[in-house]
């Protein structure tokens, strides 16, 4: 099976991400930033599918320059090629946009099977996965905690509030899969010394014959209008227990009517 995995390249969390002030979009370029964690699920999964049959895994992101560091990363995991969208008319987009490059950039590249995170770790829409599906006229099976592959069939486990459902469908398919699908592996050595060598191939908007003015910043149908820092986080409320903390704790938990 053919599995491509689309991964985001995100700000680090800890890095202190903030907003470009010229045009209040993400700052992906001043700050550090790494492939999104929940991508790294996506990843494994696609691994675990191709090592218990055949085939190969090719990790495909569209971002800045720098999100060539979240494709090394899945090549360090095992992934077997890399496919790196650039190009700065790109900046800005939203996204239908992001789905709309990634579903021509699919379009080149051969898949049986379409995994993606649950969702980015910045943006965090959880969107884009169905906009791609939508776009190809491929089935979407979404949110999956537990991935069975036979042949190319894939059911999944969803967890629900209410209900567990098993969800079936026959590829080639969408999948996003969620964080309780189990420990994503961390590089070996002897994987990182290998995706030094593996294939990272770069395409421009020109290469998938998308018009630059259906992306980026100005073909956005959302923009950001302003923002700003979020308060630092106060110490919060200290409880001294001089044998009368459980009385204390209720008494607080009642003013902030927790109970
Ligand atoms: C704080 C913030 C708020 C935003 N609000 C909006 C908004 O309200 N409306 C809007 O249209 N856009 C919005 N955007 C822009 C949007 O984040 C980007 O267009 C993004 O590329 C897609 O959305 P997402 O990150 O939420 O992806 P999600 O839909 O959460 O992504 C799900 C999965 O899709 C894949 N994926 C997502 N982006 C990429 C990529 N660039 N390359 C490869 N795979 C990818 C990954 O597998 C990911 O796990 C916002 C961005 C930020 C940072």
């Amino acid at each position: 099976m053919n599995i491509v995995v689309c991964v985001k390249y995100v700000p680090d969390s800890t890095a202190n991400p903030t907003f470009n002030s010229s045009d209040n979009t993400v700052d992906r370029v001043g700050v550090d930033g790494l492939l999104s964690e929940l991508d790294e699920y996506a990843v494994e999964q696609a691994l675990k599918i191709v090592e218990a049959g055949e085939g190969e895994v090719t990790v495909l992101t569209v971002g800045p320059e720098q999100a060539t560091d979240a494709i090394r990363k899945a090549l360090q995991m095992g992934a077997d090629k890399g496919v790196h969208v650039f190009d700065d008319a790109i900046h800005g987009s939203d996204a239908a946009a992001t789905s709309l490059v990634l579903a021509e950039a699919l379009k080149k590249i051969e898949y049986d099977l379409i995994v993606f995170g649950m969702t980015s770790t910045d943006g965090g829409m959880g969107v884009v996965p169905t906009m791609v599906a939508e776009r190809l006229g491929l089935p979407a099976v979404t949110f999956g905690s537990e991935i069975t592959a036979n042949g190319s069939t894939i059911s999944i486990r969803r967890d629900g509030d209410s209900a567990t459902e098993t969800i079936e469908a026959t590829g080639p398919l969408v999948l996003s899969v969620t964080d309780q699908t189990g420990e994503a592996r961390y590089p070996s050595f002897k994987g990182i010394m290998a995706a030094k060598k593996k294939e990272v191939t770069q395409w421009s908007l020109s290469d998938l014959g998308v018009d630059a003015s259906q992306v980026g910043l100005d073909a956005a149908w959302t923009k950001v209008s302003s923002f700003e820092a979020r308060p630092a986080r106060t110490a919060g409320v200290i409880v001294n227990d001089e044998g009368d903390g459980g009385v204390k704790l209720v008494e607080y938990l009642a003013s902030q009517k927790f109970v």
